[in-house]
């Protein structure tokens, strides 16, 4: 599932695949790897492909922009972080988890 804080701006349907275009409206952002929630965005994007289930016989990208947040712990290594796409993919994977999920047994 696309994570609620996504908003939809644009469906392209092409021959071989569609195109969505996923714009983030959140206004925080919990950290993965100090886990530490950050309300400051860095005002600073990232784009980011992500290919899903096929539908309706066509190869599924979702193209998101998602942002960058400044963390409040001093000592995370990441710094800005990407605000992590939870339940949909893990942060610069090109595959949705139902796609590329090793954990889903069929
Ligand atoms: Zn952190």
């Amino acid at each position: 599932m696309i994570p609620s804080d996504l908003g939809l701006t644009e469906v392209e349907r092409g021959e071989k695949c569609w195109h969505f275009q996923w714009r983030s409206r959140s206004d925080q952002a919990t950290c993965p790897v100090c886990h530490t929630v950050s309300r400051h965005s860095a005002k600073r994007y990232t784009d980011h492909t992500v290919q899903d289930f096929p539908l309706d016989g066509k190869t599924v990208y979702h193209r998101m922009t998602n942002t960058r947040y400044i963390g409040d712990q001093p000592d995370c290594p990441v710094y800005p972080f990407v605000e992590p796409m939870d339940g949909f993919a893990v942060s610069g994977a090109r595959l949705s988890n139902l796609l590329g999920a090793p954990s889903i047994d069929a």
